[in-house]
């Protein structure tokens, strides 16, 4: 069984261990697929993971 997450900048299914880019944000750590996808959640990361507060 492989964990794989999704890429939160595109979608793109990806293996934490294989993840080519991270960041951390909020206290969380974010994997991405590339190292474009995390420089353009890191630009606006509001807009990725949804902040609005509930
Ligand atoms: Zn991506």
């Amino acid at each position: 069984m492989i964990e794989t997450l999704t890429c939160p900048a595109c979608g793109m299914g990806i293996t934490p261990k294989d993840a080519p880019a991270t960041t951390v944000h909020d206290a969380q750590t974010y994997h991405f697929c590339s190292t474009i996808c995390r420089d353009a959640f890191v630009r606006d990361p509001g807009s990725y993971v949804g902040n609005t507060g509930s």
